[in-house]
């Protein structure tokens, strides 16, 4: 899932400083599950913005939504009237769900509340990690399911640094040296010849480093 959290209360505040009603719109979709943009998290920012102008004597009008997905049109289109009486959107959604809103009403000004980060797998409540970077020419079958792009300081695709120490990287302490990782499970497996093959290096076309990527499922098109 995608994993955002929110942006410094300063920052938000001076983003919609010249603001004298807003709309502050949610999502129901994942930065509900990561606790930084659902209905609870849009209610909590809310009640701190309303404090915070009271206290600087320029009070503000608060409307609260949380569509089920700021990504999806249909889901914003049943706030249009609401939206119409405001002066601009503070959304607590990804960045795709703060284009969305840009797109659909380019009259009205979306601003993020969030800083999306990653796509992330819950290791426990509440703590995510990044184990994904949609490099678009996925390795993980023959790395044994670990991910060296996204969990790797280096993006190595031909085994460890060498840097690493008692399996944790060199780079940060606190991160298990996927190359550790990947040979411990490889050999587990039964697999470690996967790890005789030089790989060739990494076409990032398919990343994002070439630019925004597309994609059309021509079936469902039909
Ligand atoms: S290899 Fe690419 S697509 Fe596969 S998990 Fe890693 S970043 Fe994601
Ligand atoms: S120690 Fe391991 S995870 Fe860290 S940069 Fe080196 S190979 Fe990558």
């Amino acid at each position: 899932m995608i994993v955002a959290d929110r942006k410094p209360l300063e920052e938000i505040l001076n983003s919609i400083k010249d603001y004298k009603k807003i709309m502050l719109m949610g999502c129901g979709g994942c930065v509900t599950v990561c606790f930084s943009g659902g209905a609870k998290a849009v209610e909590l920012l809310a009640s701190q913005i309303t404090m915070a102008r009271k206290k600087d004597d320029s009070e503000i009008e608060i409307v609260q939504c949380t569509p089920e997905r700021q990504c999806e049109y249909e889901f914003n289109d049943a706030f249009k009237d609401d939206l119409a009486s405001v002066d601009a959107v503070l959304s607590t959604a990804c960045g795709v769900g703060v284009q969305a809103m840009a797109v659909q009403f380019p009259k009205l000004i979306t601003l993020p509340a969030l800083n999306t980060k990653f796509m992330g797998y819950p290791v426990e409540h509440a703590v995510w990690e990044e184990k994904c970077a949609g490099c678009g020419d996925c390795v993980l079958g023959w790395t044994g399911g670990l991910c060296p792009i996204a969990r790797c300081a280096k993006k190595l695709l031909n085994g460890p640094c060498g840097g690493s120490s008692n399996g944790v990287c060199e780079v940060d302490k606190d991160t298990e040296c996927v190359w550790q990782l990947i040979y411990d499970r490889l050999k587990d497996l039964d697999k470690l010849e996967n790890l005789t093959q030089v790989r060739e290096p990494k076409d990032w076309r398919t990343s994002t480093n070439a630019g925004q990527r597309k994609i059309k499922f021509e079936e469902a098109m039909l």
